[in-house]
């Protein structure tokens, strides 16, 4: 037996417990529907220069700056699909065994597996949803695209409030309610298996420290090392299209 695999059993044995399961994904889990992540080579801080809360709201400059890179986002926003992983995920819900997602990713595609909403908590909100900075009034991104392609770089509110996708930019707050969530999930798990995230980006990435202070089995997946990893009980470096399959057919085979 390899070490993955061996790693992948012993995952699949605690979450067969029947306890608290609690998955936690970064971007890495949307790279195989061909949504690029953050930080690995290629991915958006590559290409684009974070364009902070302050900034959007301060100028309409970064306004057009940010909604550029929005647009060129959206193009493999909306090509995308829930992968393998997605679908895993999804197959321990309906087997009983899933607690909750907790997700830093905004692009909707643990909804899109069928994943009910309450059962998905997303820190970081979500790209498709757009908010009026003023009236909070919510519409669509496929919207404000269409505006954008008729060549209104920067929408704006019948209530003349900016536009803005419901996502936490660098320097905005992160929602209160869901950051609550996240942290009671995360103290009171059997199970914390984090799925693609560099672990890098606080207060998400203090949630697997939380759930293992707590007594919670933590486990990783990722392709690349975290700071956490020395905390883990089990690390699979390796892809999330490949070991979440592999952890529901061990299941499968109880
Ligand atoms: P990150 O880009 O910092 O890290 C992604 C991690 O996933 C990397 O460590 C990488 O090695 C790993 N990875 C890439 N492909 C993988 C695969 N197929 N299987 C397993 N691991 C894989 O992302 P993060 O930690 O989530 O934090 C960055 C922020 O990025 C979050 O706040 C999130 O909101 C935002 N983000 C979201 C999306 C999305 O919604 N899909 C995309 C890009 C960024």
């Amino acid at each position: 037996m390899t070490d993955s695999a061996d790693a992948v059993s012993q995952i699949a044995e605690r979450i067969a417990r029947g306890g608290r399961n609690i998955v936690f994904t970064g971007a890495g889990i949307s790279t195989e529907s061909g949504i690029p992540d953050y930080r690995s080579k290629g991915g958006v801080w590559d290409r684009f220069r974070p364009v902070y809360f302050d900034d959007f709201m301060g100028s309409r400059a970064s306004r057009i700056e940010y909604w550029r890179q929005k647009t060129e986002m959206y193009h493999d926003l909306v090509k995308a699909r829930p992968n393998a992983a997605h679908e895993a995920i999804h197959r321990l819900h309906e087997m009983g065994l899933l607690e909750a997602v907790i997700t830093q990713n905004i692009d909707g595609l643990h909804q899109m597996s069928g994943l009910p909403d309450e059962k998905v908590v997303e820190l970081h909100g979500n790209t498709r949803r757009i908010r009026c900075m003023t009236c909070g009034e919510i519409s669509s991104e496929d919207a404000a695209q269409k505006r954008i392609a008729a060549g209104d770089p920067a929408p704006e509110c019948h209530c003349g409030g900016y536009l803005k996708p419901d996502t936490i930019s660098f320097g905005q707050a992160m929602p209160v309610a869901e950051t609550e969530r996240a942290v009671r999930l995360s103290e009171t798990c059997d199970v914390f298996l984090v799925v693609g995230s560099t672990l890098l980006v606080h207060p998400a990435a203090g949630m697997p420290g939380i759930a293992k202070r707590n007594g919670a089995f933590l486990a990783i997946v990722n392709l690349s090392d975290t700071p956490m990893d020395g905390l883990a009980d089990v690390r699979i470096e390796g892809k999330a299209g490949v070991a979440l399959p592999g952890i529901v057919e061990a299941l499968n085979r109880g």
